[in-house]
């Protein structure tokens, strides 16, 4: 039974009360859904591409919902409530950054920035501090302190993951949620949806933003991400 259905994904009900599957569409938007488009096998590159994502986090004992891959398009995950934070790590600017604060592309911070915002489509998920969220009730801080331990541990396996195949973590956002005996993981997905990821020697982009600024086609970078990957 379908219970969710987001911009890029459905989740789906299983026999199992603990277990959703996760069906990724081809759908993508930008701007806060305004610029829409569907792109042809643009979910089966995001599942793959997610998958193998969550098995290197797992395999380095970072905690995910990902339980199996089940077909192209579809993946098994425990059940989880999504915190209504999304939380971002920024390496290099780009993006909202460059344009909020008026700084150029392309500048590689001497740490890494976590930033948070209030998953809300409404109001176009803005960012908040953690004073805010602690205060909309949105996370303890206690939580807020692990979502940014873990997110800082994942941007360094990230990190050394794509450099291995010669691309540049620029950035990404992660969205986490209770398992059902209360423990936060890391949920959602890891994609070029949702990571910025630059070739390190030309910062040809192979992300999302090919769709945001037609920078070419989408698929082609995605595939060449996935390709990266597989010979790594
Ligand atoms: N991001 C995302 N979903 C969102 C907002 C951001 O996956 O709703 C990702 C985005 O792909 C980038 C990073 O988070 O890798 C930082 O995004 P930014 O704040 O620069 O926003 P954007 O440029 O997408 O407006």
């Amino acid at each position: 039974m379908l219970l969710y259905e987001g911009k890029a994904k459905q989740v789906y009900s299983t026999e199992n009360e603990n277990e959703f599957i996760v069906y990724f569409k081809d759908d993508a938007t930008a701007f806060n859904g305004e610029k829409k488009a569907t792109i042809s096998s643009k979910g089966i590159l995001n599942n793959k591409i997610s998958t193998i994502m969550f098995e290197m986090l797992h395999d380095n004992q970072i905690n995910t919902h990902f339980v199996k891959s089940l077909s192209d398009r579809e993946m098994l995950v425990k059940k989880v409530e999504i915190l209504p934070l999304e939380v971002i790590i920024r390496n290099i600017t780009a993006g909202s950054f460059c344009k909020r604060y008026g700084i150029e592309e392309g500048l590689v911070l001497d740490e890494p920035i976590f930033e948070l915002s209030y998953k809300n489509d409404e109001y176009g998920d803005p960012m908040l501090n953690e004073d805010h969220a602690v205060a909309m009730k949105l996370a303890t801080r206690g939580e807020i302190a692990f979502l940014k331990d873990q997110t800082l541990k994942i941007n360094e396996l990230m990190k050394e993951f794509f450099l291995k195949m010669n691309l540049k973590l620029v950035d990404f956002k992660l969205e986490f949620g209770k398992d059902v005996d209360g423990n936060i993981i890391l949920a959602d997905e890891i994609s070029p949806d949702t990571c910025r990821l630059w070739d390190v020697h030309t910062n040809e982009k192979l992300d999302k933003d090919r769709f945001r600024r037609d920078l070419g086609d989408l698929v082609q970078g995605y595939e060449e991400v996935l390709a990266r990957m597989n010979c790594k």
